[in-house]
């Protein structure tokens, strides 16, 4: 039988006073936080850093989740077929698309100064949100296939037949560039990279949260 490091008092399934184990996955979490050195230790003993451990995750995956999501803007979106200097690998094609309601574009009954007025500036602004929509979902993308850049970016509308609303897509080529200094901030690519390795660690502790 094992006892718990802390007071000693041995693990039983007891229902009444009984000394239950805090879980190996808690105890690992709690030890990764340096909050404690725990191999055995009971649920009682263990409790506040148990708590410490559970906010001390919730926080940094907060942090990192952040950090992923600012630091996608590393990858760097081409129109560009050869950017000049660039030394790289393509790697594949990469697709986003998402639908923008556009309401007065195709409501002809609003009338000409809804379009040139007002009304255009909203649609500007939705279509601009679209795109960068689409943009996230090609960084993403190609990040996940080890590239670090996007070149040959085409970016379409189209009709899809649904009453004032347009699909915007855009593809793209994934590419891995060799000589990263030609790249704007390559250290958001390597800051995206270390945030991702950190937040698959801490999903070891995901049932724990
Ligand atoms: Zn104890």
């Amino acid at each position: 039988m094992q006892n718990c490091e802390v007071c000693s008092k041995e693990f039983n399934g007891a229902f009444f006073n009984s000394v239950d184990k805090l879980h190996s996955t808690a105890v690992k979490c709690i030890n990764y936080f340096n909050i404690a050195d725990y191999q055995h230790v009971c649920l009682k003993c263990s409790n506040q850093n148990y708590v410490d451990a559970q906010s001390r995750l919730t926080d940094r995956k907060e942090v990192l989740t952040k950090i992923i999501a600012t630091s996608i803007d590393g990858v760097q979106i081409l129109t560009n077929h050869s950017p000049f200097d660039w030394q790289y690998q393509s790697i594949g094609i990469v697709t986003a698309q998402t639908t923008v309601g556009t309401g007065v574009i195709t409501e002809f009954t609003s009338g000409l100064r809804d379009i040139v007025g007002m009304g255009s500036n909203r649609i500007n602004s939705k279509l601009a949100n679209a795109e960068e929509i689409c943009f996230a979902q090609l960084r993403v993308k190609a990040l996940l296939l080890g590239a670090n850049a996007v070149i040959a970016t085409d970016i379409d509308y189209g009709d899809i037949g649904i009453k004032s609303t347009l699909m915007i897509c855009a593809a793209g080529t994934a590419v891995k560039v060799t000589n990263t200094e030609v790249l704007l901030q390559p250290e958001k690519i390597f800051d995206y990279k270390e945030a991702t390795k950190e937040l698959q660690v801490l999903s070891e502790f995901n049932f724990f949260s």
